[in-house]
């Protein structure tokens, strides 16, 4: 009862613009589904959320990189022991391939266990039919009836995400290190319910470690904000092209007014012909504030391309470029480049072109299997990061932390 009356609840039901929200067609169903998730065990423990966020202090300072990487929606069928391991062995690799050019350590995180909800730039798609909005509110299917959002599907994801967590928590154990699991907190109805207040008065986000506000809902102010501001995780904002000074700020005073490095990582996904002019008055803004934020690069946002045969597609050579832009921007501002935010699988898929495969538009249907945006595959993740490892992370790449106030 005391959670009906949270802040965290009273602000995001009293905010009526929290964006890309469902339409849902029995809101009374939808406040049954809240109240089971309010009483069922979270998915993530608040220790483990603690420990991320002591992690990533390291990489604010300077002292370590941050990898967030999988699938750009995961899909309850697609929740299976052989793709989820598949997933994290390409988080891993990558982590440790990172680690061993950079000498510093990889905080690896995926976009995994939650990442069951997606933000559309239209509400309906070319039939007319509402948008797929991700596993946590319709299916792919292009049928009304399968379109029509569905609050059962809210504790689905919970069980899928605890499910996930035991693969996570196995193949941690398999290969001895830490893994944490991230999600765009975007559906409120979801991310509302699972936080909880723990004896030290500090509230958490329990559906995942790591949460992000996406570019579409990061309004100043607005419900996600909001949410964010109210639970005590480690927490991210995408920011585009069209994001200001002002706005960046707005965001660490929001969220991190006790400048507490490890708390805000702003997630830059500029696209490779921008990111050269659109970052650094951020990155400037920001370190003239004294606020020890992450900075991070998702490559993969900016670059999505339509290619003939109708398919949603990014060029691993753009998407390289983006990350040597960000990583050109930082080293001129000798500030610290914290690390990379992708979308890829361990599946051999062919969503992206280029790579060593030099995978083209007509090779696109073969293996096209996203829900949602391209992935880079196995190989492309891997050839990526050689590419990055040696160009940009060799271990005499000076390093200049920023000089926290
Ligand atoms: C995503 O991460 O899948 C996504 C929708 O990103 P953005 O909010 O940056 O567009
Ligand atoms: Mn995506």
């Amino acid at each position: 009862m005391r959670e009906m009356t949270s802040p965290t609840d009273a602000a995001a039901r009293a905010t009526p613009a929290a964006a890309q929200q469902p339409d849902w067609p029995d809101p009374a169903r939808v406040d049954r589904v809240r109240r089971r998730l309010r009483a069922l065990p979270p998915p993530v423990a608040p220790a483990a959320v603690d420990r991320l966020r002591g992690r990533l202090a390291e990489v604010a300072h300077g002292r370590a990189l941050l990898l967030q990487g999988g699938d750009c929606a995961e899909t309850f069928a697609g929740n299976t022991p052989a793709h989820i391991r598949a997933n994290l062995r390409t988080l891993l690799h990558t982590a440790t391939l990172l680690e061993v050019a950079s000498g510093l350590p990889v905080v690896p995180v995926g976009r995994v266990a939650g990442q069951y909800a997606k933000p559309r730039s239209n509400p309906y798609d070319t039939d007319g039919l509402p948008s797929y909005r991700g596993d946590l509110v319709n299916a792919t299917t292009p049928t009304a009836a399968a379109r029509t959002p569905d609050p059962a599907r809210l504790l689905r994801a919970h069980a899928d995400a605890r499910a996930t967590l035991g693969v996570l928590d196995a193949v941690a154990a398999e290969t001895r290190t830490e893994l944490f699991a991230g999600h765009e907190a975007l559906l409120l109805d979801y991310e509302i319910p699972l936080t909880r207040r723990a004896p030290d008065g500090a509230r958490r986000g329990l559906s995942g470690h790591f949460l992000w506000i996406g570019e579409r809902t990061r309004q100043p102010g607005g419900a996600h904000v909001e949410f964010a501001r109210g639970i005590a995780n480690p927490v991210g904002v995408k920011v585009g092209p069209g994001t200001t000074p002002a706005e960046v700020l707005a965001y660490a005073d929001a969220l991190d007014p006790h400048r507490s490095p490890g708390r805000l990582t702003l997630i830059s996904r500029m696209g490779a012909d921008r990111v050269a002019d659109a970052l650094p008055p951020l990155v400037t803004a920001v370190a003239a504030a004294g606020h020890p934020v992450i900075w991070l690069c998702d490559p993969m946002h900016g670059n999505t391309v339509v290619a003939n045969s109708g398919h949603k597609t990014r060029h691993f050579d753009t998407i390289l470029a983006e990350i040597r832009g960000f990583f050109a921007v930082h080293a001129a501002l000798g500030t610290h480049p914290g690390g990379l935010h992708l979308e890829f699988t361990g599946d051999d898929v062919t969503e992206c072109l280029g790579g060593s495969q030099d995978l083209r538009d007509t090779d696109l249907p073969t293996r096209y299997d996203t829900a949602c945006d391209p992935r880079l595959n196995a190989r492309q993740t891997l050839d990526l990061t050689c590419l990055i490892a040696k160009t940009l992370l060799t271990p005499t790449t000076p390093r200049k932390p920023l000089n926290i106030a």
